[in-house]
């Protein structure tokens, strides 16, 4: 079935990648991809339907099962991430651009996440892969019994448009380099940015059905989790998407890692260092526009500093330049939709509703008449009861909390639904590692907050299950398998 566009443009993407094809939709709906800076047309791609997530599926489950790529060896498979690698860097400027006018991303931001994480974090897996024990022979009582390391299978990869490339590659890389198959079904904001990846599998030589790319929206998304050749869901996305998806992967028994969403909190204690904390805001509370998981948007400080904080947060906030990302001088960029852009005025309206006491920003910046632009927002005098403290904004609204004494700048860290990020401002490092410590949060800084690919990732509480990153996430796309035998036995 062809699909009719209203207007094309050569960043079109009306067909799907499957098994190593461009394949036509089964269904008609398609997604406009607009820019965020501009909200011009950027392009045309097809959404999916169950069948076409059924179709994939099929690939992704024939080239496990039959295929060459349940068969190959660590180092074959190190050996094809390498020159996907290779293929992704090759249009590593392209993509971060197009990444850009997608989402607002801030242009250097997003050649370090869209431009050269995703062929880094193919390396780093190409390079534990190798160097991982996938098969031993321990004795047993009855002779002995070797220990296999198998994939899981077919995964379902489930992405949201916040960080599109970088996000994804947390869930291709581990999953490649253990030797499953992917389904990838990317969020229909970023729609056209996740075919690159099909563009370089296929000049980097991947075999068919390894990876497929099917965009769609919730309804096919939600039959990719429930999918019988589906063996594991990686999803990242809100709380809200993540417990239907991890209750249907209960249901099932099917594996399932979750990378959810947060309301993190920057503890400034009383001897901070208040340069160095606003030299580290930026990336902690403001990176992507604050569109990040793991923004701090709850900016704790202490009673007997409190106005100098919010005075400091108050000017660095109006200082930041807002405007067209790809101005490498851009602070903060537009939200990625309109839809979101309400959504973050929504809650700016529930601050101003409140007792809390607005700082700076307040609304969308004057002169800018096109474009999902919003004011970096700064509300003082925030309790950590009040709405804007417990849920998550999304965008550049930051709520500063006081507390008294270190013990309840923890307690209130502590007192949130969720638990995915932090920071601890202050110029003795131990007693930052301490009060870190103290917090139950899956990532935590100490007087700055920058993800780092080599470590785990993810949430504890509602922000999520089970990790990414680091040599950890291998775990999950692995299972083991004892075959009990003669004390004859020796590793294949
Ligand atoms: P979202 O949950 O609306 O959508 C995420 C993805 O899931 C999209 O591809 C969407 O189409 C799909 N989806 C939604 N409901 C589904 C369902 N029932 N079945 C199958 N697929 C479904 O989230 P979003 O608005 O795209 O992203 C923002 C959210 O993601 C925020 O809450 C943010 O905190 C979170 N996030 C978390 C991390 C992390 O690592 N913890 C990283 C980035 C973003």
């Amino acid at each position: 079935m062809t699909v009719t566009v209203d207007a094309s443009t050569d960043l079109d993407r009306t067909r799907f990648f499957i098994d190593n094809q461009w394949v036509e939709p089964r269904g008609t709906e398609t997604h406009r991809a607009v820019e965020a800076a501009t909200e011009d047309l950027l392009g045309t791609a097809a959404l999916g339907t169950d069948a076409d997530i059924d179709a994939a599926v099929k690939a992704a489950r024939a080239a496990i099962d039959e295929g060459p790529w349940g068969r190959t060896t660590a180092a074959e498979r190190a050996a094809a991430m390498r020159r996907f690698a290779d293929a992704l860097t090759a249009r590593a400027e392209a993509t971060s651009t197009l990444v850009t006018r997608e989402n607002g991303m801030p242009i250097g931001l997003s050649s370090a996440f869209n431009g050269a994480a995703p062929a880094g974090l193919l390396q780093m897996y190409a390079g534990l892969i190798e160097q991982m024990t996938l098969e031993e022979v321990r004795p047993s009582a009855m002779g002995a019994t070797i220990v296999r390391r198998e994939p899981v299978g077919v995964v379902g990869g489930i992405t949201p448009w916040n960080y599109p490339q970088v996000l994804a590659m947390m869930k291709i890389a581990p999953a490649l380099a253990a030797g499953c198959t992917i389904v990838l079904k990317p969020s229909p904001e970023t729609a056209l940015d996740s075919y690159v990846f099909g563009d370089a599998a296929v000049e980097a030589g991947l075999p068919p059905g390894v990876l497929n790319i099917v965009l769609a929206g919730r309804e096919a998304g939600s039959s990719l989790v429930s999918h019988p050749g589906v063996d594991k869901i990686a999803f990242t996305g809100s709380t809200a998407a993540g417990r239907i998806i991890g209750s249907e992967c209960g249901r099932l028994i099917r594996r399932v890692t979750l990378e959810l969403g947060g309301k993190s909190a920057a503890i400034v204690l009383d001897d901070a260092d208040l340069d160095v904390f606003l030299q580290g805001i930026g990336m902690a509370s403001f990176m992507n526009n604050s569109q990040t998981c793991t923004t701090q948007s709850r900016i704790l400080a202490p009673r007997s500093r409190y106005e100098e904080v919010v005075d400091a947060l108050a000017t660095y906030t109006r200082n930041l330049s807002v405007g067209n990302p790809l101005d490498p001088s851009v602070e903060i960029g537009p939200m990625a939709s309109e839809t979101h852009l309400q959504r973050v005025l929504g809650y700016i309206e529930v601050g101003r509703n409140s007792d809390a006491r607005l700082v700076s920003g307040g609304g969308r910046p004057a002169g800018q008449d096109r474009g999902w632009f919003v004011e970096p927002t700064v509300f003082a005098d925030v309790k950590n009861t009040d709405q804007l403290a417990r849920e998550e904004v999304f965008g550049p609204v930051m709520a500063v909390i006081p507390y008294d004494g270190d013990d309840e700048a923890v307690q209130i860290a502590n007192d949130s639904n969720y638990g995915l990020g932090g920071s601890v401002w202050t110029t003795d490092e131990s007693r930052g590692v301490d009060i870190s410590r103290r917090v139950r949060t899956g990532t935590i800084g100490v007087n700055y907050y920058q993800l780092d690919l080599g470590s785990p990732f993810g949430g504890m509480k509602d922000s999520g299950l089970g990790r990414e990153l680091g040599p950890e996430a291998l775990n999950s796309y692995l299972e083991y398998k004892s075959i009990y035998g003669s004390a004859n036995l020796t590793r294949g």
